[in-house]
């Protein structure tokens, strides 16, 4: 074994420092010490040295934490409708979602201020990175759930791809899609969900013509890069990710569909949850 003399010694570790500063400098470059949403600077001490283990705190401050996520008992385990506070027993009513094709939603707060602000950014920048944060946020606040669930796949609600051409090719449920199966250790699967036809966007869209408009919309993917895939979603359980739900008429035909390809159940994974009403008329 070669002995290192002591100012050798000193000259590695001066050297390994260095290049610790060096990897420390570019990481702060590129995610800087601040929240992600608001701006305000957040502890480096709970700040870890690789993009891929960042601890949630160091991406987000308390505060928007706080104001981004509402806890899970403030909705109905079926359908994602808003509960009374102080009345929750599961459900928002004991007949709820019947007609569903999916077995619960699961959002992450109501349709209202930072997370309102935070998807009107995601829908109008193309912002992968923020996509990426708010990925991470759903998985934290919702990682039992998730869990609970024991999912095989995830999967985003595809957008019409001239749309998709027109935003950069993002499409931020993908990315939170791609995310969240990252992070769960299951494959995402968007891609074999694709838009059939072009549908006018939900919210120009009458509350109760919104089925209709989507009905059909989406079809699966047979093959992938030229390889015939036979059944992708045959007993799978699927995670859907969307960003913001009013009547659940999208995600219900998604759902709709996978069920009908052979999977075993699905769980929407939504940010938010718009419109205070059931959805239960669709
Ligand atoms: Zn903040
Ligand atoms: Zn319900």
């Amino acid at each position: 074994m070669r002995v290192v003399g002591s100012s050798e010694r000193q000259k590695q570790a001066t050297m390994f420092e260095n290049v610790s500063n060096l990897a420390e400098l570019a990481i702060q470059a590129v995610y800087p010490n601040v929240c992600a949403l608001c701006g305000a600077a957040t502890p480096t001490a709970q700040r870890a040295l690789t993009r891929r283990n960042l601890p949630i705190r160091a991406l987000v401050c308390t505060e928007c934490l706080e104001r981004i996520v509402a806890p899970t008992n403030t909705f109905c385990y079926r359908c994602g409708a808003v509960v009374k506070p102080g009345n929750y027993t599961g459900k928002c009513q004991p007949s709820c979602a019947q007609n569903f094709a999916f077995d619960r939603v699961c959002p992450m707060n109501f349709y209202r201020g930072l997370i309102r602000a935070v998807i009107l950014r995601l829908k109008h920048e193309h912002d992968p990175l923020l996509a990426n944060v708010v990925a991470n946020i759903y998985f934290a606040a919702r990682k039992r759930s998730l869990e609970a669930f024991q999912p095989d796949c995830v999967v985003a609600v595809p957008m019409n791809w001239r749309r998709k051409l027109l935003r950069g090719g993002v499409n931020a449920p993908e990315t939170i899609a791609k995310e969240l199966a990252r992070k769960l250790g299951v494959p995402n699967m968007s891609s074999f969900v694709r838009r059939a036809r072009a549908t006018a966007p939900q919210t120009a869209v009458e509350w109760s013509n919104r089925a209709v408009n989507v009905e059909g919309a989406f079809k699966i993917r047979r093959s992938i890069f030229g390889r015939a895939v036979l059944a992708p979603f045959d007993c799978k359980r699927v995670v859907l990710v969307d960003d913001a739900i009013t009547t659940g008429a999208t995600v219900n035909e998604i759902a709709r569909l996978l069920r009908e390809n052979g999977a075993q159940a699905v769980f929407v994974a939504a940010l938010a949850r718009a419109g205070l009403g059931g959805i239960h008329n669709n």
